[in-house]
């Protein structure tokens, strides 16, 4: 009656699998719980099949309540898998957040109103009855048809509604491809229903799944069998925001210096022997190598880190020892400060290397402890990258002008550009934040480019001198300062807009005159191009007035935090040195004025102009138009 040809290998591939996925460690993630479901789910699907299929060929010869379970069995379990079939997707493409939890119980709805019929069509006969002449189908049968067709219809639904939360190409060509198996396999067994065929399709859809998710390989360190850094990072994802988990690291002290000296071998050696002894010696915690002498511990909230340091430290008060290596070596420890889980995998690896190399470098072996500040600031940071590297694709860097007054007329003569950028919610985001990341991550050059290229346009497009405004100041990054293309690059694009380079005063720290003889060089080569400078928060830094002498500024601008000094306590020291500007040909501009008595105060020192919140903030380029601009050209 049933053909068996095809279940029986599928059930022998099947077990094989199940045996040896069961046998390597996994990590505790809802990806392998899932896995894990499918397989034994599988398992007893296909037992089951065998089995109520045998019965029912051979109904009279066993009691009637047990041929009824063995169909029970086989149809519950067979809703159930296409429900976790369903449920791997939904972990893949993410539905089942924290906060969907709702959406987990409502598509469930189908699976137990199916498992519901099945459970009691021993009194119904709704789903199968064995009648006088054997097994028949019963009127709702084909629920079974619906229940699969239903959860490879939400799958393949949520694919593609959250398409872009998989990682790439190969997970959804495995999400589409198994599937579309397990569509096929649903077909199949319509039209074939005696060849039980189902489970050799949905066997081929697990080893899809295996294949491209489930590769014990992809998270285990081939030499010694301890989780690797892919692990660590799909642990600390899947747990984000649960503060569940206390994470401990550590790392091998002075590891790429250990490692010239003992030879890569005997080196990987080593490590070996330290990831054997974490697996032996701490099995209730996760244990990984994450590269380059970096192990990485995870427990619960409970976890006794201080034991699990005081085990490590005797160790590693002896040397290592196998056949083929004998290494002596010590360790650096962190712990990571409770609440850090909120923050995503990547900000928690490097904060811990970050801690961890700050650790290595003092002497002591104490435990350093990652903190939630350290974190957030590198989130930040890395946020703020990420705007920088948009702002900066999209021609997106706003340029806000702060004006500058004449201290003898009151009225505006110059303005100062200021770059700014903004957050994906629109917020200003300030230059103290993303001129430094700028400048570490060499972008500084882009943006500043274009902030001058949006000035020079807006010079060009604005008839600034009609309105008493002769210069607009344009700031000047040290590291912008060394590119030795600056004085063309920046001609080029005076020269394309057709404006007056002398409008321009470049502003620059005294951070960029360390090179007095490059300094000098640039300087000439952009006044051979017609700018002009300006040294900008005079008196923040190392003030040289020899290296002053050298450098043609026409005007100097006195950091705020003088002008505050000075303004809180006026004393003779201030206006010498202005007086010393004055015989060296400079002009000075005071910065932070704030209200009218530092403006007066500044004034009769001799400050010709003054800059700061007590005129105007830095505006952005419309509203200053409209407030000081009456002709536009
Ligand atoms: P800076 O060149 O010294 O610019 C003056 C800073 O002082 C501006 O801060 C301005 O908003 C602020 N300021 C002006 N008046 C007052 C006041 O009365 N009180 C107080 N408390 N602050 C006042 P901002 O715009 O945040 O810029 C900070 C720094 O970022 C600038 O200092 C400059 O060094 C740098 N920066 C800004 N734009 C650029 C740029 O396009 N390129 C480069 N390389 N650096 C830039
Ligand atoms: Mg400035
Ligand atoms: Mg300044």
């Amino acid at each position: 009656m049933w053909n068996f040809t095809y279940v029986i290998p599928s059930f022998m591939t099947l077990l094989v699998l199940l045996a040896y996925y069961c046998a390597l460690p996994r990590i505790p993630i809802r990806m392998n719980r899932t896995f894990i479901k499918i397989l034994v789910m599988e398992t007893i699907v296909m037992f089951s099949d065998i089995v109520s299929s045998g019965m029912d060929s051979a109904y009279t010869e066993y009691p009637l309540v047990l041929v009824n379970i063995a169909n029970i069995v086989y149809f519950v379990s067979f809703y159930s898998r296409g429900y976790l079939f369903y449920s791997f997707t939904a972990t893949m493409v993410k539905v089942f957040d924290n906060n969907n939890a709702w959406i987990k119980q409502l598509t469930k709805i189908p699976l137990y109103i199916s498992c519901l019929m099945a459970f009691t069509s021993g009194y119904t006969r709704w789903i199968f009855y064995i009648g006088e002449d054997g097994y028949h189908n019963g009127p709702f049968y084909n629920i079974l048809y619906f229940c699969f067709y239903y959860y490879i219809f939400v799958s393949l639904t949520i694919f593609v509604l959250r398409f872009k939360r998989l990682r790439n190409n190969r997970e959804r060509l495995s999400i589409l491809s198994y599937n579309i198996i397990l569509l096929a396999g649903i077909i199949v067994r319509m039209m074939f229903p005696r060849y039980l065929l189902m489970d050799t399709f949905c066997l081929l859809a697990i080893i899809i799944i295996y294949l491209s998710f489930e590769n014990p390989d992809f998270y285990l360190d081939d030499r010694n069998g301890i989780f690797n850094g892919n692990a660590l990072r799909e642990y600390l994802d899947e747990n984000k925001g649960l503060d569940n988990y206390t994470l401990m690291a550590f790392a091998l002290r002075n590891y790429k210096e250990i490692r010239e000296v003992y030879g890569i071998n005997q080196m990987n050696h080593g490590c070996d022997m330290i990831a054997r002894f974490l697996i032996g010696n701490f099995d209730k915690y996760l244990c990984f190598n994450y590269r380059s002498g970096r192990f990485f511990i995870i427990g619960d909230r409970k976890m006794d880190y201080d034991m699990i340091y005081e085990k490590l430290e005797d160790r590693f008060s002896r040397s290592w020892v196998d056949d083929s290596a004998e290494l002596y070596l010590s360790a650096a420890y962190v712990v990571t400060e409770p609440e850090v889980s909120s923050i995503d995998s990547d900000t928690i690896i490097n904060g811990v290397i970050e801690t961890l190399d700050k650790a290595s470098s003092v002497e002591s072996s104490d435990i350093f402890y990652v903190t939630r500040n350290l974190l957030s600031e590198r989130k930040k940071e890395i946020e703020v990258k990420r705007n920088l590297e948009y702002a900066i694709e999209h021609d997106q860097v706003e340029v806000f002008l702060q004006p500058i007054i004449s201290s003898s007329t009151g009225k505006i003569v110059g303005a100062e550009a200021l770059a700014r950028l903004r957050n994906k919610n629109g917020k200003l985001i300030p230059p103290d934040e993303f001129i430094k990341v700028a400048e570490s991550n060499g972008r500084i050059n882009d943006l500043g480019k274009q902030v001058f290229a949006k000035t020079c346009k807006f010079i060009k497009e604005h008839d600034l001198a009609g309105n008493g405004i002769s210069w607009v100041n344009v700031n000047l990054s040290p590291i912008q300062f060394m590119n030795p293309n600056l004085a063309e690059c920046y001609s080029e694009v005076v020269k394309e807009l057709n404006i007056d380079p002398a409008q321009i005063h470049i502003e620059i720290t005294e951070a960029a005159m360390v090179d007095d003889v490059q300094l000098k060089e640039q300087i000439e080569r952009m006044s051979e191009h017609g700018f002009k400078f300006v040294l900008d928060d005079y008196g923040s830094g190392y003030s040289n007035l020899a290296m002053l002498k050298k450098c043609p500024f026409i005007c100097i601008k006195l950091d705020m935090s003088l002008v505050w000094d000075y303004c809180k306590a006026p004393d003779e020291i201030l206006p010498t040195m202005i007086q010393a500007f004055k015989h060296m040909n400079f002009e000075v501009t005071s910065e932070g004025i704030e209200d009218e008595n530092m403006a007066k105060l500044m004034e009769d020192i001799g400050c010709e102009y003054l800059q700061g919140f007590y005129y105007s903030e830095p505006v952005s380029m419309s509203v200053f138009a409209s407030r000081y601009l009456e002709n536009i050209v």
